[in-house]
């Protein structure tokens, strides 16, 4: 007998997303983005996700805010934060 999948409700949904704290990490540092992609290139992924790590300029906006008031449909937006100015993407969460 095969298994039904149970969609979540939208409030069951954003209860659950809220429990896990998504904050924006702020801009990256000139000149970072170029030697990020240089150690990816390399496969020095490691040293690439530090090297992000350290270059950002920490901004700290809760982006559960955008990301759960949009549609939660299970596509991938954009998001631009509204504290720094960054643009990102994420995949929203899916709910009936
Ligand atoms: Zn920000």
């Amino acid at each position: 007998m095969a298994t039904k999948a149970v969609l979540a409700t939208k409030a069951e949904v954003i209860a659950r997303e809220k429990a896990v704290r998504r904050t924006c990490r702020g801009p990256l540092a000139k000149g970072a983005r170029e030697k990020i992609n240089q150690l990816l290139s390399g496969g020095k992924d490691e040293a690439a996700r530090t090297l992000d790590e350290s270059s950002r300029q920490r901004c700290g906006h809760d982006l559960n805010e955008i990301f759960l008031t949009g549609p939660l449909d299970g596509e991938i937006h954009k998001y631009k934060c509204p504290s720094c100015g960054v643009d990102g993407t994420y995949r929203a969460a899916l709910a009936v």
